[in-house]
């Protein structure tokens, strides 16, 4: 059983892995499980399917009142919307209108896992473990390289390498809300690691955090 309220907070960037050791540390605590990431993305896709403006805040505002029904949509994954939401994401306007829902979430009675780049910062700021999950970045790319190639997607390693940098660049450098680990976060680097291994040295972290 999890604790009265074990809100687990994990951020970190692009392809570090922070997805697959959320989702695990929701299953190992039983504890529901929020990938804030793909609220971004669906504003992005729903920008892209009505042909609004990426450039304009209120384009990516009027996109955040339609995407009940794409937070399924396999496009979601796809790089070009990832690349979307990471420039939509920049607006003060579109993180205030998804703010609620992601607040509402990590409020869940019990506790919930959250990740995304400002859990720790500005949703859960309360949260009672926080993670920082990170990885070098030739280590990410070669992730999602692999990741994509298995997908049966045409993709080249230089340009994954590049598309990272430029997402690392505008998620730490924006002003609202940027990708920053909190004072009391742990850093989890996952460069050596398989994926069992850094989802076991989470449990260990979480745990050591646990309130009693
Ligand atoms: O994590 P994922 O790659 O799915 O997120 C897509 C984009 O959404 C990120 O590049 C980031 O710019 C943005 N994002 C954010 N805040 C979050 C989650 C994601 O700004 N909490």
């Amino acid at each position: 059983m999890p604790s009265p309220s074990l809100v687990i907070a994990v951020d970190g960037p692009a392809a570090s892995g922070k997805g697959t050791i959320a989702r695990g540390l929701a299953r190992h605590f039983a504890l529901p499980f929020l990938d804030t990431g793909k609220l971004y993305r669906a504003v992005a896709l729903s920008l892209l399917r009505w042909g609004g403006d990426p450039d304009s805040e209120f384009a990516a505002l009027r996109a955040c009142e339609d995407i009940a029904g794409l937070m399924d949509d396999p496009e979601l994954k796809s790089e070009m919307v990832g690349g979307i939401a990471s420039r939509v994401s920049a607006y003060p306007a579109v993180r205030t209108a998804l703010l609620d829902r992601q607040r509402e979430f990590a409020a869940t009675p019990g506790g919930a896992v959250l990740d995304g780049r400002d859990i720790g910062t500005v949703i859960a700021p309360n949260a009672a473990a926080k993670l920082f999950v990170t990885a070098a970045i030739d280590e990410r790319a070669r992730r999602r390289h692999a990741e994509l190639t298995a997908a049966g997607l045409p993709v080249h390693l230089e340009d994954i390498l590049i598309d990272l940098r430029a997402r690392d660049e505008r998620d730490a450098g924006r002003d609202a809300a940027p990708l920053l680990m909190a004072e009391d976060a742990m850093l989890l680097d996952t460069s050596a690691m398989n994926p069992d291994e850094a989802l076991a040295e989470a449990i260990r972290l979480v745990e050591g955090r646990r309130r009693p």
